[in-house]
């Protein structure tokens, strides 16, 4: 009877978002993903954004802790200096298919955060990013093999969709198992995404050793590997980083291009990514949510000279195999994504080493009121971090679990998604992970508040 009063007071609460959200569901399939159910209350329609506040069609003002997916997070919504510079440029830009001077200032900042970085390709999403990187590894090479993690999420296209997380495409439940023994891609648990061909896709255990030998048995048809350094499907750094550390250079001993999937870490681990955070090298690695700001749409393939010419969209040098390759579209790298970019990364630039302690400081807090909520109350509640700065909560009896596969099926979805409406009931709006995205987008206050809302959410969630 309680859930029943839970959504009936936020129902109420929400009728004008319910009404639009209702009205527009009916007609648009856009991106109100990680809802396992669809009824009223959620989502909710939001009108208004700044800083670590959202306010939603009835007039109710939320902590805001997704945070556009996290790619509002560095300096929350709508920065002033960023918005200036954008609405500056808004009037009298060229628009796309155009070089433009401010792609270039970009590229320069870029080496400041990403030294080891020799060329760009800028692109919409993170999807865009991944699918460009195998394109250009396997126009370099000539083969054809993908090899990626079970688990790992590189976004929506058919290879990198393959055996990712459940939540990830809002299943309650964990999905069908889509690979068999020794990494052979079984049918997606995607409706509408074909068998993999055995020659397309290669997915490797959460087992340095046993990827390794996977690695070398397929070593003369693999055109790459994709890895991320933390996962948002198995978040327990202590595993990922040397599982993708290991598998970068024993991919690159063989000569198969590694690429380093930094759209979660980019900026966020630290200045230079997980790259520069864990000591990755990688040949290519993709950027993705943070790069751009505003919540505009940019993402960036970078690395390797050689890899990114086979894609150079200007001039007629032809790649190894004779022919030319292209990922260019008519919004890539557009020219108001460039320009928020720009201004948000300045931003950041701006602020320092002194961003990361505060966001770190943030977490920490964060992370010792959960610890004695477990001490206290035995509620296990925890915060999984990816690095320093970002996490989603999870009820989880232990502290770490072996594999992708382990600990999806420890997960409770059904009590995660209750925890998220009762923090929309204490005034924080989150998706149904529910997700923690942090930065200077929330003050010390705003984190106060969180945890007090989490904490006593999870209390009442005990009762
Ligand atoms: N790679 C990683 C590590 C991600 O977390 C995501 C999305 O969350 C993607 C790629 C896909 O990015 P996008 O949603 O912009 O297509």
């Amino acid at each position: 009877s309680w859930v029943v009063e839970l959504f009936t007071e936020l129902s109420e609460r929400q009728a004008e978002s319910t009404r639009l959200v209702e009205k527009l569901r009916a007609r648009d399939v856009t991106n109100h993903a990680f809802w396992p159910f669809h009824a009223p209350p959620m989502p909710v329609s939001m009108q208004k954004a700044e800083g670590s506040r959202v306010t939603d069609a009835d007039g109710n003002t939320y902590i805001d802790t997704h945070l556009g997916f996290g790619a509002q997070a560095l300096h929350g919504h709508n920065p002033p200096s960023v918005v200036e510079f954008v609405r500056d440029r808004m009037g009298t830009g060229t628009g796309n298919g155009y070089f433009q001077a401010v792609e270039l200032e970009l590229i320069e900042l870029l080496g400041s955060f990403m030294p080891h970085i020799e060329k760009y390709a800028f692109l919409n999403s993170g999807t865009d990013a991944t699918a460009a990187a195998i394109r250009m590894a396997r126009a370099r090479t000539g083969k054809r093999m993908v090899a990626k993690f079970e688990g790992s999420l590189h976004g929506v296209h058919d290879l990198a969709a393959h055996n990712t997380a459940f939540w990830y495409h809002g299943h309650p439940t964990n999905p069908l198992p889509d690979v068999g023994p020794d990494g052979v891609a079984l049918q997606s648990a995607l409706a509408g995404v074909h068998r993999a061909d055995p020659r397309d896709l290669l997915v490797l255990p959460n087992d340095l050793e046993a990827a390794t030998k996977l690695l070398h048995r397929h070593r003369d048809d693999l055109a790459c590997v994709l890895g991320e350094a933390v996962s948002s499907s198995f978040p327990f750094e202590e595993h990922t980083v040397p599982l993708i550390k290991g598998t970068a250079q024993e991919a690159r001993r063989l000569g198969i291009p590694f690429i380093l999937d930094e759209v979660l870490t980019g900026f966020r681990v630290g200045p230079g990514g997980a790259a520069q955070a864990y000591g990755i090298e990688a040949d290519l690695y993709c950027y993705g949510k943070v790069i751009s700001g505003l919540g505009l749409p940019l993402s960036a393939v970078g690395g390797r000279a050689d890899l990114l010419e086979t894609v150079q969209s200007s001039g007629m040098a032809l790649t190894d195999l004779g022919r030319k390759s292209s990922v260019q579209t008519t919004h890539a790298g557009n020219y108001l994504s460039l320009c928020a970019s720009y201004a948000s990364l300045s931003l950041l630039r701006d602020k320092g080493d002194a961003y990361y302690t505060r966001t770190r400081g943030k977490v920490d807090v964060i992370r010792e009121r959960l610890a004695r909520l477990r001490a206290e109350e035995g509620v296990p509640l925890r915060l999984l971090g990816f690095g320093d700065f970002i996490g989603s909560f999870a009820f989880l009896e232990q502290e770490s679990y072996r594999d992708y596969r382990d600990f999806t099926a420890a997960v409770n979805p059904i009590g995660l998604f209750l925890l998220t409406l009762m923090l929309r009931r204490r005034g924080v709006y989150t998706l149904s992970l529910p997700m923690l995205f942090t930065g200077d987008a929330h003050s010390d206050e705003d984190v106060d508040a969180v945890c007090s809302a989490v904490v006593d959410s999870a209390l009442e969630l005990k009762k």
